[in-house]
């Protein structure tokens, strides 16, 4: 195989163009295109990445790191820990000693949420616990962005699976590589350098740098919606590779040019972040766990 954009040998497969390239074509098509997520981040501010240990929260943490400067940016890492994988721990440990920047553990036990042993019940505890830590941690501690390691293929699906339930306020307010930090409410900006990268890049990248990353893989895989609907839109894209970049592409350009009006936002009754009810996810899962220990 020839690299696509050189004569040298291609190494590696690019679903999204549908080409082979070498090592040093896809290490700028992987760097280009995070870094077209970066430079919409306004200048100099920081931004706190949430680490799972998984390769993608590592890839987009370390391409991220290899830019920051041209846009001036200050880049942390925390991880929202459980105390159930050490070795995602460890791998979060060694990324950040290497990058020499801040690194946080968040321990949720601190938070008073004990995490089931049952893998089912944790599953369902991780996503909003660690969405409302790491927005909590960004807003006390000056971070103006949180960073995830969402990628192409995960932003598909969320497109997908919120036009076939009919959510559309998802895609409104926050279908986008980069949203705003909005003080008045507490919340941090989002930023997902691999919006427009696919999973498989992820795993790529990792895997050229050299770096040590876990198994984060949710135990209801498999099981869900995700396990159903991700090797369709994969299928798609093995048929006609720029689609899925282009499906991703026109649900954030049709969001933005609707106008749906003030995105109501309240703050918790007992914790004073944001929410769309009267009390947040975060709040009503802790009370929940209580109820279930007593
Ligand atoms: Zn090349
Ligand atoms: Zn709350």
């Amino acid at each position: 195989m020839r690299c696509h954009y050189c004569q040298g040998e291609g190494t590696i497969f690019v679903e999204n163009i549908g080409e082979w390239v070498c090592e040093k074509h896809f290490e700028r098509y992987f760097l280009k295109r995070v870094d077209r997520v970066l430079r919409r981040v306004r200048r100099g501010s920081s931004i706190l990445f949430g680490i799972s240990g998984g390769k993608d929260s590592v890839a987009a943490l370390h391409a991220s790191s290899l830019i920051a400067h041209k846009y001036e940016l200050k880049i942390g890492a925390a991880i929202v820990y459980t105390g159930l994988a050490p070795e995602c721990l460890e791998v979060f440990r060694s990324l950040v000693d290497e990058l020499n920047i801040e690194g946080i553990v968040i321990d949720v036990r601190d938070w008073g949420i004990i995490v089931p042993p049952d893998p089912l019940a944790a599953c369902i505890v991780c996503g909003v616990v660690t969405r409302y830590l790491l927005n909590r941690y960004a807003v006390e501690n000056g971070y103006d962005y949180v960073a995830t390691g969402h990628n192409l293929d995960d932003m598909a699906y969320f497109a997908f699976n919120n036009l076939i339930t009919h959510s559309l306020n998802y895609l409104y307010h926050q279908f986008d590589s980069v949203t705003q930090p909005l003080p008045d409410y507490k919340m941090a900006g989002k930023v997902k350098p691999l919006f427009w990268v696919s999973d498989n890049d992820a795993l790529n990248y990792v895997k050229l740098k050299g770096l040590k990353s876990c198994i984060t893989k949710c135990p209801h895989e498999g099981r869900d919606k995700q396990a159903i609907l991700k090797p369709m839109l994969a299928d798609v894209r093995k048929r006609w590779p720029p689609s899925l970049v282009n499906f991703v592409s026109s649900i954030r350009e049709l969001a933005k040019r609707s106008s749906p009006g003030e995105r109501r936002i309240n703050l918790c009754e007992k914790c004073g972040y944001p929410t769309s009810g009267k009390v947040c996810a975060f709040c009503r899962l802790r009370e929940k766990l209580k109820e279930v220990i007593d």
